[in-house]
């Protein structure tokens, strides 16, 4: 989206013996990738730096909610830690850039009311949502401190067939496609009551750069306003292929949470006065696009 605004594009990479830029593939000639690490403070002020970046995306974390219960302390050093890192690289090496935290719906957690708008109280239910929680009140607290033009986007779940696997939108699409093609007989998760607000990744981005366009930092929620449940998940999924989720999915109590977010729905009218953002693509069209995707990656050339 910014390359086709005429941005000039840099990204930060950690140094790996392997390059897995899969999701980036189509875009590696046209960005500039800096070498750098959210554990690694002087890192991150070089790349910055080096960059001299208008305005600055932290969409970097770990972001795997059942992770961050076997890896507690790395998801605080990447998910919060990382953030403020990230602001004292801001603060020393482009102090006039602005700077955009991608805040999560999981912080509303178990929530205090519903929807879930700006005002709402967080109560996050997993390492990773504590960590957000932490993120988002640096990113206000360095706003408030030292006048940086900062933003936190609460945004709501959103995929595309760019998901990661784990994801259950992703695993719900890619298993759909892989019992079509017969690949596979059976997917197994986990709680099929839980509900969320999803929407297209592709809108969402949207969002991220209008806040970062504004005369004043605010921060904004952005979803659909819509829940639904991974439950009509499996049915709009599975619908598609002509399929019914009855006849393969099978819970797999491995895939259960030690504590659940139960169900998440956004008040996004902050954003839409404010922004004049509108999401374009409705849950069942965006779930038939991701069993399409996965489909076509499956079918034998
Ligand atoms: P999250 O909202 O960031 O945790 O996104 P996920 O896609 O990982 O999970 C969304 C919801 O789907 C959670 O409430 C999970 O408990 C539920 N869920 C049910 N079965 C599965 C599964 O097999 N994998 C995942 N990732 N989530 C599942």
């Amino acid at each position: 989206m910014l390359l086709s605004k005429g941005y000039k594009v840099f990204g930060i990479v950690r140094r790996s013996s392997t390059t897995p830029y899969e999701r980036i593939a189509h875009l590696v000639d046209r960005v500039e990738l800096l070498s750098a690490d959210l554990l690694d403070q002087h890192s991150l002020v070089d790349a910055i730096h080096d960059a001299a970046p208008s305005e600055i995306y932290n969409l970097a974390a770990q972001s795997f909610v059942q992770t961050s219960w076997t890896q507690p302390v790395l998801t605080g050093e990447f998910t919060a830690l990382g953030v403020t890192r990230m602001l004292e690289a801001m603060r020393k090496a482009a102090p006039h850039a602005r700077f955009y935290q991608a805040s999560s719906s999981e912080m509303f957690g178990k929530v205090v009311e519903t929807p879930q708008r700006e005002s709402t109280p967080f109560y996050p239910r997993s390492p990773y949502g504590v960590a957000k929680v932490y993120a988002h009140w640096i990113t206000v607290n360095y706003r408030e401190s030292f006048g940086l033009y900062a933003v936190s986007g609460i945004l709501f779940n959103h995929e595309s067939e760019r998901r990661g696997l784990e994801f259950v939108t992703r695993k719900v699409t890619d298993g759909v496609a892989r019992i079509k093609l017969g690949l596979a007989r059976e997917l197994r998760l986990g709680n099929l009551d839980a509900r969320r607000d999803w929407g297209f990744a592709g809108d969402y981005v949207d969002a991220m750069w209008r806040m970062l366009q504004q005369d004043t930092p605010d921060d904004y929620v952005i979803g659909s306003g819509t829940t639904w449940s991974v439950r009509q998940l499996c049915e709009t999924a599975f619908a598609v292929a002509g399929l019914d989720y009855h006849d393969h999915v099978l819970l797999d109590e491995k895939f259960l949470r030690p504590a659940e977010v139960d169900m998440l729905v956004a008040d996004p009218s902050h954003a839409r006065k404010k922004l004049g953002w509108e999401p374009t693509m409705a849950f069942p069209q965006l779930i038939e696009r991701m069993v399409l995707a996965d489909l076509a990656r499956h079918r034998p050339r």
